[in-house]
């Protein structure tokens, strides 16, 4: 193996991972004048959000909602479409252009940026020193003051549900199929579970999740999590809650997943393919952090203080490698935490209000405490709801299922939590991810003037629900 002197450049940070943690700290770290390197091990830059995760994922649910709507919805608006068919490799097509158009975006930036990108696997040798092992064999030493580890998560794979890549598989392989499956069993009704289950439910499979919790979406709030079930159980999704998956048998071309259900009986099903999603793990393999003594938690992920340091001076970490949820916008925010924290100035990122959304349809976001932590905590608090079928936006677009749930603070009204089931939830709670990093009180929001008419107003008369002064019920 050919192995080239040191860098000649000495880089004030050295990225390792190109996800949205990574690439989004490279480019701040030169925003704030850092000369900084990324060392990314594909050849595309984006990460698993941008190549196996979120946005290929949204470019199928997006899709897929249209040939739905097309197949089914339009008649409600008098619209009568006749002979609507799928061409599944069209619109698989439709998803790889919008990836790589993102992609080469993450690299028009990194020029613009005069970001030094190196493609290889990286290893620390030392605080100041990265391998990077390049495709063809070579290795190049990148000198450095900081490194930065962005490497995020892989699937995590439960011993026995071993992916073959063809019968059981896991969210990439879910998101290539060049035939619509005619059972799909899926392992975990997580997030990934609820929206690739979404996909190919709406493009003709039978979907069945088996859980292993009693409810499906762990961690939302109950009531959300409920409602969630009852709308997706109508739209056909089957769900098998409370049971523990044993094993999977590839037959022929089919495979035979073992579990126990509920009432501890041993049940089987049989499928043509199994996607396992039950979360995901930090990637840290080959990083060399043993070797360097760089401390981890308990739950294996990189252990680091407020500036995001590890144990080892001059070696931060930030994203899916360390606690918190795995979502790509919590690790931006992290990314530009850790580099503004680097340069001197006051990078902060507030953990209780980092919204999750599940791109289902309706669509499902929270934000804050749930109900049922503020009881476990003891909280004396307010609760003020609105369904969207009260609203007038909602009724003309004719998506009037669910509501807006917002949390308050009994003696200060400050909002504790909010939580939305509905049209455009996603976008809906970032008002109230605005209030909680201000601080805002239920009151703030109810006196703010919100358009009409707008999906946005539910939100308002959840705010006037805290004080029991909904208008429009
Ligand atoms: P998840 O943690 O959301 O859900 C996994 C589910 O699997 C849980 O409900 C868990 O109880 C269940 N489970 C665990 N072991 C099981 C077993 N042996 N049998 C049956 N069920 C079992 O994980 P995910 O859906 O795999 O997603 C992985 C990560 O990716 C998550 O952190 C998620 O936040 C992130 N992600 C986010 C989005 C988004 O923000 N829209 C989309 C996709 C993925």
């Amino acid at each position: 193996m050919e192995e080239r002197a040191p860098s000649e450049v000495v880089f004030d940070l050295c990225v390792i991972g190109a996800g949205p943690g990574g690439y989004v700290a490279a480019i701040r770290a030169a925003q704030l004048g850092m000369k900084v390197a990324c060392v990314e091990k594909n050849e595309r830059l984006g990460g698993t959000c941008l190549n196996i995760g979120c946005i290929p994922s949204k470019a199928l649910l997006e899709s897929s909602e249209r040939y739905l709507e097309a197949s089914r919805h339009l008649r409600v608006h008098g619209i009568h479409v006749e002979g609507v068919s799928l061409d599944l490799e069209a619109m698989m097509q439709r998803k790889k252009s919008i990836v790589e158009g993102l992609t080469r975006g993450i690299s028009f930036l990194f020029k613009k940026n005069k970001i030094t990108r190196f493609q290889g696997y990286g290893r620390i040798l030392s605080a100041g020193e990265v391998a990077v092992e390049e495709p063809d064999g070579t290795k190049e030493i990148v000198r450095c003051r900081r490194i930065l580890i962005a490497t995020g998560s892989e699937v995590a794979i439960p011993s026995g549900l071993e992916p073959d890549g063809r019968h059981v598989i896991t969210s990439t392989e879910a998101l290539e199929l060049e035939r619509v499956p005619r059972h799909l069993v899926i392992i975990g009704a997580g997030v990934i579970g609820l929206e690739l289950g979404s996909v190919w439910r709406r493009l003709g499979a039978r979907v069945t999740l088996i859980e292993l919790l009693p409810r499906i979406l762990n961690g939302f709030d109950h009531e959300l999590a409920d409602a969630a079930q009852k709308s997706l159980a109508g739209q056909g999704l089957e769900f098998i809650v409370g049971a523990r998956v044993k094993s999977a048998a590839v037959r022929g071309d089919d495979v035979f997943v073992s579990f126990v259900d509920s009432e501890k009986k041993d049940q089987e099903i049989q499928c043509d393919k199994l996607l396992v999603c039950v979360g995901r793990r930090p990637f840290v393999e080959g990083l060399g952090l043993r070797g360097l003594g760089i401390a981890l938690d308990d739950a294996g992920r990189i252990a680091v203080d407020d500036h995001y340091e590890t144990s080892v001076k001059g070696i931060f970490a930030i994203g899916d490698v360390i606690a918190g949820p795995m979502l790509a916008h919590k690790a931006e925010d992290e990314g530009i935490a850790a580099v503004e924290r680097m340069a001197g100035i006051a990078g902060h990122v507030r953990y209780d209000a980092i919204p999750s959304v599940v791109y289902t349809s309706p669509e499902i976001a929270a934000v804050g405490a749930t109900e049922e932590r503020l009881k476990e905590e003891g909280r004396t608090y307010r609760r003020g709801t609105f369904p969207f079928s009260a609203n007038g936006r909602a009724k003309a677009m004719g998506q009037t299922e669910g509501f807006v749930k917002l949390l308050a603070d009994a003696r200060s009204d400050a909002l504790l939590g909010a939580h939305i089931i509905g049209p455009r939830a996603g976008d809906l709670i970032a008002e109230l991810v605005i209030g909680m990093e201000c601080g805002a009180s239920a009151e703030d929001i109810a006196r703010s003037a919100h358009a009409h008419p707008s999906l946005a107003e539910v939100v308002r008369e959840a705010a006037f629900g805290v004080d029991d002064r909904r208008i429009h019920l």
